[in-house]
């Protein structure tokens, strides 16, 4: 190893800031891109960016290598890492520094940081693990959109003359800060809450959940909080949007299950098409919880989820006779179609419906045609019918 202390002396180290990108901004110190800084230190960039040269990075500026582990992702399983106590899936739920772009950042805590940070000026921005994690969108401390490439906040886009700026943060410190809606911080607080960044809010369904499936929950239920059956896909949106829809997903999965049922029912009734099945109900929805392709069956949300969209159908969707859903038997449905209803009675459809009026089976006001008639009305016509 070189006798990099000396050479990188002056670079402080920051409470928040990942092993890696310290690495970043060394090697930016001394003009070195990040594969010449590791090879003067000796090991791979790699091997900082999975959390295994926390001790080394330490020596280099001077603190225990418990500083510089307290907020860097370490290896776990495979394509695992722990943060904080949280299981992140790499690279999914994280942004690693990768040499040419960018992370994302807040505007003033950068323009905070080079007014009154320590040590050489340009060395002064550093990166905060909670801007790595690709879900938030916005800083906690100042209530403002992140900016970055990728994904540009109202007013912020444009800034690709930056771009030439070969430090991390690309002249992102020039970019306005814009306040977002409270009402729109709610999922981002979540997830800062599971990592001690902010005070925790319990969503005990959730909390049961690694952060990352934590996180792809909200997103889903954020689909089935808006557009209902039809799919939506949050990291393709603006940071404004995001933040606004995956916040109305979060509110969906408090009071557990019961906010989301209300939404399932809203899903039934709007359903007036000629389809009835739980797939054509729930659409989108139905397809994110029953996806058996490669071990996406593992997801300890989708199973949860899966089984609340289950006692949701049983108790609300008409199914015949030998119909399935997600491959399983439905005769413990609470309601039939009608022509599974004809099936059970082994009477004519005209008679059935004529039978149950008669016998005084019959729900008030119901649209039989779109929400089937109770299984216990069927199985009842059919008694009634063999004791004549
Ligand atoms: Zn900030």
């Amino acid at each position: 190893m070189v006798a990099a202390s000396e050479t990188i002396r002056g670079i402080r180290f920051h409470e928040g800031e990942p092993a890696a990108w310290l690495m970043v901004r060394m090697a930016e110190w001394l003009g070195d891109t990040v594969d010449e800084f590791a090879a003067k230190i000796g090991f791979p960039f790699a091997e900082a960016r999975r959390g295994l040269r926390n001790a080394e990075l330490a020596g280099l500026v001077g603190k225990t290598p418990e500083a510089v582990a307290a907020w860097t992702p370490m290896e776990a399983a495979s394509g695992k890492s722990i943060l904080r106590g949280q299981v992140l899936r790499m690279s999914w739920d994280w942004v690693h520094p990768t040499p040419g772009l960018p992370v994302q950042a807040c505007p003033t805590c950068l323009r905070t940081d080079l007014a009154e940070g320590e040590g050489p000026k340009d060395q002064r921005p550093f990166v905060r693990a909670w801007w790595c994690l690709r879900d938030i969108s916005h800083c906690q401390k100042h209530g403002t959109y992140l900016v970055g490439k990728g994904r540009p906040a109202p007013d912020v886009d444009g800034h690709r003359d930056l771009d030439d700026d070969p430090r991390f943060w690309y002249g992102l410190h020039m970019a306005p800060a814009v306040q977002v809606p409270d009402a729109d911080r709610m999922a981002d607080l979540y997830l800062l809450g599971r990592l001690g960044v902010v005070q925790p809010t319990p969503v005990p369904f959730l909390d049961r959940l690694d952060i990352g499936e934590a996180s792809s929950v909200i997103s889903w239920l954020a689909e089935l909080a808006t557009v209902g059956t039809k799919p939506l896909d949050t990291r393709a949106m603006t940071r404004v949007d995001a933040m606004r829809v995956r916040s109305l997903g979060l509110a969906l999965a408090k009071d557990w299950p019961n906010r989301i049922n209300v939404r399932l029912d809203e899903l039934l009734e709007a359903n007036e098409g000629p389809r009835r099945g739980p797939n054509s109900v729930y659409g989108r929805f139905y397809t994110r919880v029953y996806d058996i392709r490669d071990s996406k069956e593992d997801h300890a949300g989708r199973k949860e989820l899966r089984e609340v969209l289950w006692d949701h159908a049983m108790r609300r969707i008409p199914f015949g006779v030998g119909e399935r859903m997600y491959g399983i038997e439905t005769d413990e449905s609470e309601r039939v179609s009608v022509a599974g209803a004809v099936d059970i009675a082994g009477v004519p459809k005209c008679d059935f419906l004529r039978f149950a009026e008669s016998f005084g089976l019959m729900e008030e006001g119901v649209d039989v045609r779109r929400f089937g008639v109770a299984r216990s009305v069927a199985e009842a016509v059919r008694g009634r019918l063999l004791q004549r």
